[in-house]
């Protein structure tokens, strides 16, 4: 479906206008980080090469870092926006065990765009002769990198064909003043790429960086092809994605964005991109990749460039909380006992796999990791485990897998499968996938594996039971001596 204005539409939108979460605009978003003091404005003059990566890592997770004039460049880069699960949340306008339901909800139920014809991310516009490091700071973040990187670039592209528009996002290598290297993995906008090259044609692409939340969580729906993850945008926020058209191409950008870079990914034309430091904590080898010719650049003014540090916490959680959402869903459509699961940070938000089931029958938990490693090539070590362990404590699930499991009866190994590429311990993404049976047999006698618990303890209210009056905790333990105390007999 294509974005649509009509006045039905309209009003819908005015109603809703005032309970969008506050993830749907960006820089409402970092108004919201700053007032919950999980911001922090960097001083100027920080380096664009591996200082800004460097603060962003170190505050990792705590805050999000605003880097105003970094290297004397003037603008303003600013990074991990998505580092944690409670924030993701927040934007989102649920609680944090709702974050997988309601993305699976928006999933399900895309809402169309609406396009405008004016807005913000062409209130300055650039065509011809563009260089993209004078316009724009953009950082190099790990020791290794090739250079330059746009990682927060959402690709835009149309089938086509049809027209119907894909979003990704991809390793953009600053490869020259108006040229990109990108890393196409065999997905949806490669496979829109092929069908235009085929013919011998250019691809038009747009890269929007600077986008909301909840339109960046959008954009890494795994949804069948031909499924516009603006769509999906909308349905986070609640209301029809606001679109604006491209000035040189026919890509609909989000119109509140930061900045929109347009141009082609050329047909038959490959040059050398890479190494660059990917989610694994490990670099993706230099090939020979993608390419694309920027035309034109469309921006705000004062825009924010947002930066995603390879391997930091936005880079996993982003990948992660969308994947959770879709294992979640196919788990439960063949095994009606799974009931949440969990890609752990340890396991890179990709390759560790945690299933919570309520155990009905014997057996159900090894085709349970069945199920799971066929989901998604990723997915390299599953454990399963039952409803009294929490999934999202590593501690727990290691606890489970201490005591509920034996390796003689309970472990699924498979060899020769297809895994991650970027796994270096695999022969070029052909590896083993292990599957962890950590559940109760039913027939164990019920006290053998009773956890043991204090009574009174989870409802305790602590302020009534801690003294906390001054004095050192000598004059605490210090008792009235038997002559002076009172004697009943
Ligand atoms: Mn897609």
């Amino acid at each position: 479906m294509q974005g649509v204005s009509s006045p039905v539409l309209s009003s819908c939108v005015d109603k809703a206008r005032n309970i969008l979460p506050v993830g749907a605009d960006l820089r409402g978003w970092i108004d919201h980080l700053q007032q919950q003091g999980r911001l922090s404005v960097i001083r100027p003059g920080v380096a664009l090469k591996f200082g800004v990566a460097a603060v962003a890592n170190r505050l990792d997770g705590t805050a999000a870092t605003l880097f105003p004039w970094p290297d004397g460049h003037r603008g303003t880069v600013i990074s991990g926006l998505l580092s944690d699960r409670r924030w993701m949340a927040e934007a989102m306008g649920v609680e944090p065990s709702q974050v997988l339901a309601r993305y699976l909800n928006a999933s399900q139920h895309p809402i169309a765009w609406q396009e405008i014809l004016e807005a913000e991310c062409q209130e300055v516009k650039h065509i011809d002769d563009i260089d993209l490091e004078a316009l724009f700071p953009i950082p190099t973040h790990n020791e290794h990198d090739s250079g330059a990187y746009i990682t927060a670039g959402l690709l835009i592209v149309r089938n086509p064909v049809t027209g119907i528009q894909n979003v990704s996002i991809h390793r953009l290598q600053v490869s020259g003043p108006d040229r990109l290297g990108a890393l196409l993995l065999p997905r949806h906008a490669l496979s829109f790429f092929q069908q235009a090259e085929e013919q011998g044609a250019d691809l038009e692409v747009a890269i929007v960086i600077g986008v909301d939340p909840l339109t960046l969580l959008a954009s890494q729906a795994i949804v069948p092809i031909n499924h516009d993850e603006l769509e999906i945008a909308g349905a986070l926020h609640g209301r029809p994605l606001e679109v604006i058209r491209c000035i040189t191409n026919q890509i609909r950008v989000p119109a509140h964005a930061e900045i929109v870079i347009e141009g082609w990914l050329l047909a038959n034309t490959r040059e050398s991109e890479g190494p660059f430091g990917e989610f694994p904590q490990y670099y993706g080898d230099q090939d020979e990749g993608h390419v694309i010719k920027v035309k034109a650049v469309t921006h705000r003014r004062d825009p924010l460039f947002h930066t995603i540090v390879g391997g930091g916490l936005e880079h996993l959680m982003l990948g992660g909380i969308p994947r959770e959402a879709t294992l979640l869903a196919h788990l439960k459509r063949s095994f009606s006992g799974v009931r949440d699961v969990h890609l752990s940070k340890g396991g890179v938000c990709r390759y560790h796999l945690y299933v919570q089931i309520d155990k009905r029958s014997e057996g159900e938990a090894k085709n349970v990791i069945l199920g799971a490693l066929a989901s998604h090539y990723d997915v390299k070590h599953v454990t399963v485990v039952d409803n009294d362990v929490d999934i999202h404590n590593p501690t727990e699930v290691e606890w489970a897998l201490a005591t509920r499991f034996q390796a003689d009866r309970d472990l699924v190994v498979i060899s020769g499968s297809q895994g991650s590429k970027l796994d270096p311990s695999t022969c070029d993404g052909i590896g083993a996938k292990m599957g962890f049976d950590a559940t109760v047999p039913l027939s164990a006698a019920p006290f053998k594996f009773l956890r043991i618990r204090v009574p009174g303890e989870s409802d305790l209210d602590m302020e009534q039971v801690i003294d906390t009056s001054s004095g050192s905790w000598r004059e605490h333990c210090t008792y009235p001596s038997p002559q002076e105390s009172d004697h009943d007999n």
